[in-house]
């Protein structure tokens, strides 16, 4: 189908011709056709790179431009949310304004009223929901991309949720790979389904075992015994690779180990350009380990890595500069970066269960990660048989069915979160209203019965009411406290929430960083870290030698409990090395973790300690205790101690730089302003670039821009300006 003949808004249409699309893909024309134009739900459920998001594009823009209100995009990560925005930002021209919302859960965001396409984490929707910001009632259409993690066990309870609140009040385009049981979906949300297996490249696929290929359609293909010899291969034929394995550690051997043999392929340019990126990269135990391989064309990528480290490695694989990536299945969750060949190293990995089949599902993601439209005609995806029969893997992965999805629902602690959130901020008035409502849910439709979960709920708001998050009046209507609302509204789980009011009466008699720290790292929202086992010694020591300032006993060794509070000690402490300025890479050595954890811990504990902030407001707080409070907030923020909390506020000032200023006699901002140029420069760290920055801050002229104005604005007038030190 061609474009032209789309009933669609002209103005669509051109923007799309300009992008260089004449032609609907099969699958998009289909989608097109099936009714969403015109207001029906829609569930498209077809692989990736087929084109699901331009055809999200096309329905909420059309719809926009004919009805006015607004158009919700939902991601399942932040740094999808920012590739979304960005090309969705090209639809302004027509003058719809874009914006992306993540972080920050409690707010309503009321500047999102100005926008009609709003691109935001399920997560962050889900708060927005519940501060009942008022623009809320605008969205007329809500695109849910990645909508099989519903059956996610840690995220998929929020996605179910927030399609139940708007399955009535507004239009609903799931976007979904192929699930077992799209059927299933497409009637809860009574919508159209549009499932197709088309793809723009062509995707062959096979199985490898000791050296012999087979290919899905029977031919075999002879390499050499070991599966490295398709990465080599592939790269000789002048394409790229991306290899699946299992855990952080393993993505991390195998590219040193490939970037040996890759290592000869490259051209002369290339090495010297993947030198400079080498160079680049910031000195730390993970990526000194990546430096080893990328400088040779490999790449590892994992959770553990740093943001910027992985649009880095992103990036210059999309350029082809890097040929081969080593992953965990994160990288297949998402980000677009199909390769010519993938192979999946292992099928099976690690669980608390031990060792567990990889679903169906996920191997598809990875294998539909093959062929890179516009420069391959055909896309690769092999799987490596070791001990695995090749048959049996071909079977189950190559021509196997992907699972149904289940309803996540009754996650406890989504669920403790969600009955809250229904009770205080939905107004859902008495039990018979909560089973009602649960019964919109994907869960209800799936079973038909909801005695188990009725149970549960009850269970639930037992606790909710035994802990004065709600409570009951004569005629059993809920009645929502002001504790439940804010724990609801903080986005954290009811558990943690009465963790921190348990602990306040210690707390306050007691504020020191260590007993907070522990005390976050105990609530079921901190993601856990794990201490290792010839670790535990130490922790159990350190803990001892801090027992009085904990807000709890230290469990025996026999107690259930033991092994989570070591791990919390654990986490405590790297806490309070990351406020006493320890560096990072220190951190990094010393409790064997990677930037990206050190980051996650960092984001959640500054997410809890806000939450904890704003709980101990609603129970006759004492003011210097919160104080103390808000201080040490600050303190968690930055990484510093508290004397350079002045100097952090600076912009591009962080940890490393202000304490170079402190100790370089520039204490306060005032220091700073005095100070000539050349003072700072002698400074580490510090270069005309930040001293810019800094001087605009202050109001200060730049060189170059009229002398007229400065020092009438800013009465701190400077001695030794930019133009004294240039001169
Ligand atoms: P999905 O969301 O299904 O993973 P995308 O929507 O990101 O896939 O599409 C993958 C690529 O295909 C994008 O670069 C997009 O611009 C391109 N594309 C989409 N539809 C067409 C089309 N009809 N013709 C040519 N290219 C297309």
């Amino acid at each position: 189908m061609r474009i032209e003949e789309l009933s669609v808004d002209e103005r669509v249409k051109r923007i799309i011709r300009e992008r260089g699309i004449e032609e609907l893909y099969p699958p998009q024309a289909k989608a097109l056709k099936s009714g969403v134009l015109e207001g029906k739900n829609l569930v498209l459920a077809i692989p990736t790179a087929s084109g699901k998001t331009l055809v999200s594009e096309i329905v909420m823009v059309n719809k926009l431009l004919h009805e006015g209100g607004k158009a919700i995009y939902l991601v399942p990560l932040k740094a999808l949310a920012e590739e979304k925005y960005r090309e969705f930002k090209a639809w302004e021209v027509l003058g719809l304004r874009v914006a992306a919302t993540t972080g920050d859960y409690d707010s309503t965001d009321e500047w999102l009223g100005k926008y009609d396409i709003i691109v935001a984490t399920a997560e962050k929707f889900d708060s927005l929901l519940r501060h009942g910001s008022s623009w809320i009632r605008d969205v007329k259409l809500v695109v849910a991309d990645e909508v099989h993690l519903i059956g996610s066990y840690d995220r998929g309870a929020t996605l179910e949720m927030i399609l139940s609140h708007m399955l009535d009040k507004a239009q609903i385009l799931a976007l979904s790979a192929t699930v077992g049981n799209a059927e299933e979906l497409a009637e809860w949300l009574n919508a159209e389904l549009v499932v197709s297996d088309w793809r723009p490249v062509e995707l062959r696929k096979g199985v490898f075992s000791h050296g012999q290929l087979f290919w899905e359609d029977g031919k075999i293909d002879r390499y050499p015994s070991s599966w490295d010899s398709l990465v080599v291969d592939a790269i000789k034929k002048g394409k790229q690779a991306l290899v699946f394995v299992n855990t952080r550690r393993s993505a991390e051997k195998e590219a040193v180990s490939l970037a040996s043999k890759i290592y000869r392929l490259l051209t002369k340019p290339e090495q010297r350009k993947l030198e400079e990126l080498t160079e680049s990269l910031e000195s730390n135990p993970t990526n000194n380990r990546l430096r080893e391989a990328l400088k040779k064309g490999v790449a590892f990528h994992h959770a553990g890595l740093g943001r910027s480290e992985r649009t880095v490695i992103e990036d210059a694989f999309r350029e082809g500069l890097i040929k081969v990536i080593t992953a965990t299945p994160t990288l297949s969750a998402g980000i677009n970066l199909p390769a010519f060949r993938v192979i999946i190293r292992d099928t099976k990995r690690y669980s608390n269960f031990g060792w567990v089949d990889i679903p169906v599902l996920e191997v598809q993601q990875m294998m539909g990660r093959a062929g890179r439209p516009k420069y391959d005609k055909r896309g690769e995806a092999i799987i490596v048989a070791k001990t695995e029969d090749p048959k049996k893997l071909m079977e189950r992965y190559v021509f196997g069915k992907p699972e149904k999805l289940f309803s996540m629902l009754s996650n406890e602690s989504a669920f403790r979160g969600q009955i809250l959130a229904l009770i205080t901020n939905f107004s859902i008035g008495n039990f018979r209203e909560l089973i009602e409502f649960l019964e919109r849910t994907f869960y209800f439709h799936q079973r038909s019965d909801t005695s188990q979960l009725e149970w549960k709920a009850k269970e639930i708001v037992y606790f909710l009411i035994e802990n004065e998050f709600i409570d009951l009046d004569l005629n059993d209507h809920f009645m929502p406290l002001l504790f439940g609302r804010r724990t609801s509204q903080l986005y954290i789980d009811p558990l943690t929430a009465k963790k921190f009011r348990d602990a306040f009466p210690k707390l306050e008699k007691n504020p020191n960083p260590f007993g907070i720290f522990q005390l976050i790292a105990s609530t079921p929202d901190m993601g856990t870290l794990n201490a290792r086992r010839k670790e535990m010694e130490d922790y159990l020591d350190l803990a001892y030698e801090m027992e009085e300032k904990l807000y709890v006993n230290i469990p025996y060794w026999e107690d259930y409990t033991f092994q989570s509070f070591i791990n919390e000690v654990k986490t405590a402490k790297i806490l309070l090395d990351w406020i006493n300025e320890v560096p990072e890479t220190r951190i990094y050595d010393a409790y064997n973790i990677d930037p990206g954890d050190l980051y996650r811990i960092l984001e959640l504990a500054d997410w809890l300690m806000y939450s904890l902030i704003e709980l101990y407001k609603l129970f006759e707080p004492k003011e210097e205790v919160l104080a103390y409070l808000r201080n040490l907030h600050l303190r968690l923020r930055h990484g510093v101690r508290e004397e350079l909390l002045e100097l952090v506020r600076l912009p591009n000032i962080g940890r490393k730089r202000a304490r170079a200023l402190y100790n370089a006699g520039f204490r306060t901002q005032e220091d700073i302003i005095r100070a000539k140029v050349s003072e700072l420069l002698a400074v580490e760290g510090i270069g005309m670039k930040v001293i810019e920055g800094l001087f605009r801050y202050f109001g200060v002229e730049l060189p170059g821009a009229s002398k007229k104005g400065a020092d009438e604005r800013n009465p701190k007038k400077r001695r030794g300006t930019l133009d004294d030190f240039l001169r």
